[in-house]
């Protein structure tokens, strides 16, 4: 169980990302290693909004979505809490993107579709450090 710390607590994850397809894939690769969605978002915006009333360890961003996109979230959210651990989950074409991901202090970059010992492998090393 990758997503269960040593004292057994669970890695809680906060998901964003406009596709419900995408959201669901998260969690099924998430969840069975013992990781907790713990609130989950469909834009920018809203993910800004719900962010300071939720715990999450690592934030799994997508880069496009309508309202407010994925960079400009992770902006909003590091400027909340600049210790706040952001994972950008970015699609083919994106790659323009993901320089301007790690200039605004975003963690990791994973690419979209991923394999869940991927992203596992990420949030663990990122959390690590
Ligand atoms: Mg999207």
């Amino acid at each position: 169980m990758k997503g269960l710390r040593a004292d057994g607590t669970a890695i809680r994850i906060m998901a964003v990302d406009d596709s419900p397809i995408s959201r669901k894939m998260i969690k099924k690769a998430l969840e069975p290693e013992g990781f907790v969605i713990v609130g989950e978002a469909a834009n920018g915006k809203e993910a800004v909004e719900l962010y300071p009333t939720i715990q999450a360890d690592v934030v799994t961003m997508d880069v496009t979505m309508p309202v407010m996109d994925g960079l400009d979230a992770a902006s909003a959210i590091k400027n909340i809490n600049s210790k706040q651990k952001i994972i950008m989950l970015s699609a083919m074409g994106d790659d323009d993107i993901i320089k301007d991901a790690k200039s605004r202090g975003i963690d990791d970059v994973c690419a979209k579709p991923f394999k869940p010992d991927e992203i596992i492998g990420k949030i663990i090393r990122i959390l690590e450090n």
